[in-house]
């Protein structure tokens, strides 16, 4: 059993609400992503299930037992910082063994822990070295390998791979993957960036000023996100929001737009709403009805594809297109909308209507 969960999570320092009632259940074996730019109160989250601050109210279950009052040993959970945080006078070997000797393991079973988890992780043969004589990657590697030596029960990562170039970053995630399928361990993993959460979560929850906006799978939060401000999080380019109302079966935009009424929604005439557009679900390729005039305000060549800024009005949306698009700044455009792919947020409350 690995299972971790929190329970309104209270925290102040100061002034400063850290956490505001953070509740989280993450399931044996999952590989659990907690979402949230600086300040929202991710590792403080992530301090509290380890033992390593004192809350102001809440409690942490761990294997659905209590474990508030716990010490971090006593919890038996693993943290990665992403500080590494290496014995700088001990050799990679050392470093990887060291909390299977403060346990008193044998000599040979120490040796073939290391030899396992170094194999995991590519790095036989730094095992002689020092952490000065490591690259940054290799030394998140080392960090990683010191926390999966033994068999705690969970995996706490704090932005692990914050301090990797972006290659490595890319690359570092998908061991990150191969290594949860591989061990089989729950893991919980903070981190600020959105591409990392949904590419290895299978649980994402999304956190904002001390409080959860969301847990969902990656779909979930990307497809069917709770409120505007999720759907503004995790995405890029980032979401495009219309200011608009319902009337009858139109939508009508503050900037004089009209588009068809989408079928799934049960907004009330006249209410103030956001109609949240990603950039996927529009095409400068006008088709059908559901179409927005606007003028070509920038283009973003990305290789792949080339994000296309058009001015609808005062407001901006941003639209996906071939990598091949060309076009002369100024010039009117038509956008198609795929309607059933919209979302549609309230103006005052940023609550997703359905
Ligand atoms: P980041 O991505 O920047 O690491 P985070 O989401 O992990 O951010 P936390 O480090 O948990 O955020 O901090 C949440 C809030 O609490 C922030 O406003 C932070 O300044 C404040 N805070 C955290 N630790 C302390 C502390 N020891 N003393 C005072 N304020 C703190």
């Amino acid at each position: 059993m690995g299972t971790v969960a929190a329970y309104g999570l209270r925290k102040s320092f100061g002034e400063v609400q850290a956490l505001d009632g953070v509740t989280l259940e993450v399931p044996d074996g999952a590989f659990f992503v907690v979402l949230g730019p600086s300040g929202a109160g991710k590792t403080t989250t992530l301090r509290a299930i380890a033992g390593l601050e004192r809350l102001d109210a809440g409690t942490v279950h761990l294997d659905g037992r209590d474990a508030t009052g716990d010490t971090p040993a006593a919890r038996d959970l693993a943290m990665v910082f992403q500080s590494y945080a290496l014995y700088p006078r001990k050799t990679v070997f050392e470093n990887i063994a060291s909390p299977l000797r403060a346990r008193g393991a044998s000599a040979d079973a120490i040796a073939s822990a290391v030899a396992k988890v170094s194999d995991l992780l590519h790095i036989e043969r730094l095992l002689a070295r020092k952490p000065a004589q490591l690259s940054g990657g290799e030394m998140q590697r080392v960090a990683l390998a010191r926390a999966l030596v033994r068999n705690p029960r969970a995996f706490l990562m704090d932005e692990p791979l914050t301090n990797l170039d972006l290659k490595l970053r890319v690359e570092m995630r998908t061991e990150l993957t191969r290594i949860h399928r591989s061990l089989g361990g729950t893991f919980v993993y903070v981190t600020n960036d959105q591409v990392e959460a949904l590419s290895m979560a299978d649980q994402v929850a999304v956190l904002r000023e001390g409080a959860v906006q969301q847990v969902g799978t990656p779909t979930e939060v990307y497809d069917r996100p709770a409120n505007q401000w999720v759907a503004g999080f995790v995405g890029s380019p980032r979401i495009s929001l219309l200011a608009c109302r319902a009337e009858g079966d139109r939508l009508v935009g503050e900037e004089g737009w009209t588009l068809p009424r989408p079928r799934w929604t049960t907004a009330e005439d006249g209410r103030p709403l956001l109609l949240g557009l990603r950039a996927e679900d529009v095409s400068v390729e006008a088709r059908g009805a559901a179409a927005l005039a606007g003028e070509l305000y920038g283009l973003e060549p990305l290789g792949d594809r080339t994000v296309v800024d058009v001015k609808v009005g005062k407001e901006m949306l941003k639209v996906k297109a071939r990598p091949a698009v060309t076009g002369t700044l100024g010039e009117r455009l038509s956008v198609s909308v795929d309607l059933d792919r919209a979302h549609l947020f309230d103006a005052a409350t940023g609550l997703t209507l359905s």
